[in-house]
């Protein structure tokens, strides 16, 4: 175990010094520089009009999901897919990085958040479902996850969702995993641990306050990576969570806008270069999803 972190302690120093090395190569964590499309309209978008006035994109997204949307505490800066994904919308409607505002929004806060106009759009692991699409709109989907498990590396009774029976399961308020745990019945409702960010669920796995984590892989991934000695995933994914961009419902002009992004991300090879070099790096297989258009 020791030479294995030793061996993706190397590697990782060795993806800095290739990228110091070069001006304008993806960096560490993954960043790509995006240049801001010039004179974009969006003819027909309330949202468009109003982040045009404010001369800004704000954008909700996740602050505490390594590899998706991760705020680093030392230099505030943002990294992840998709917040890679954020970024490159933002360009592509006209806002550089330096005219993107990040406002960290948990799973529960998410349709207020886009409605209310506190966010003009949203991008942090959010399944697109009709129950959502009767608040808010989505562009997408531009990844599918599915639902997992998170341990501890020494946990050998829970192997799949058929054995959390008895066990403290903790997942997040507003998510699909906690309404898939209830409504399934995976663990008995008093097993249930309810919380408002996966970081905190993750904090009781430590301590042994629950004995598993779920949500989508792509999450507990991340985690899983960051302390590789601490905590594994186990068993089959176990649900669909197709991923999509949050936008204020009925702006058909801004979601035809961002899906036609979205494509042509697919097609120029963006898309690829964004995930390799953030989930990506997990080893995962890429998988393109085909965008909903409605
Ligand atoms: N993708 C799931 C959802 O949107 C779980 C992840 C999350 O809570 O952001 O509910």
């Amino acid at each position: 175990m020791k030479i294995r972190t030793l061996a993706v302690g190397l590697m990782a120093g060795a993806l800095v010094l290739t990228a110091c090395g070069k001006e304008g190569s993806p960096t560490d964590s993954g960043q790509q520089a995006q240049t801001a499309e010039q004179n974009v309209t969006v003819a027909g978008s309330p949202t468009f009009d109003k982040m045009k006035a404010a001369g800004k994109a704000i954008i909700g997204v996740k602050e505490d999901q390594p590899g998706l949307g991760y705020k680093d505490p030392t230099t505030n800066t943002y990294t992840g897919f998709d917040i890679e994904i954020a970024k490159l919308v933002a360009a592509k409607l006209g806002f550089g990085a330096d005219k993107v505002e990040y406002k960290p929004v948990p799973s529960a806060g998410r349709e207020q958040a886009i409605s209310n106009g506190d966010v003009n759009y949203y991008v942090g692991t959010y399944t697109i479902n009709d129950k959502r699409k009767q608040q808010i709109s989505f562009a997408g989907p531009y990844f599918v996850a599915g639902q997992g498990l998170l341990v501890k590396k020494d946990n050998t009774d829970i192997t799949s969702k058929e054995t959390l029976k008895g066990k403290k399961v903790c997942s997040v308020t507003g998510s699909t995993p906690i309404q898939n745990v209830r409504e399934k019945g995976y663990t008995e409702p008093e097993n249930i641990v309810e919380l408002q960010n996966y970081s905190q669920c993750v904090t009781q796995l430590d301590t042994g306050q629950v004995q598993a984590v779920t949500t989508d892989d792509a999450i507990l991934k991340g985690y899983a990576a960051q302390e590789q000695e601490k905590f594994k995933l186990v068993g089959e994914p176990f649900s669909k969570e197709p991923y999509g961009i949050g936008l204020p419902k009925d702006d058909k002009a801004l979601r035809d806008k961002v899906n036609d992004i979205l494509q042509a991300s697919f097609d120029d090879g963006t898309w690829q270069k964004i995930y390799d070099n953030t989930l990506g790096k997990s080893g995962s297989p890429a998988q393109k999803p085909a965008l909903e258009r409605y």
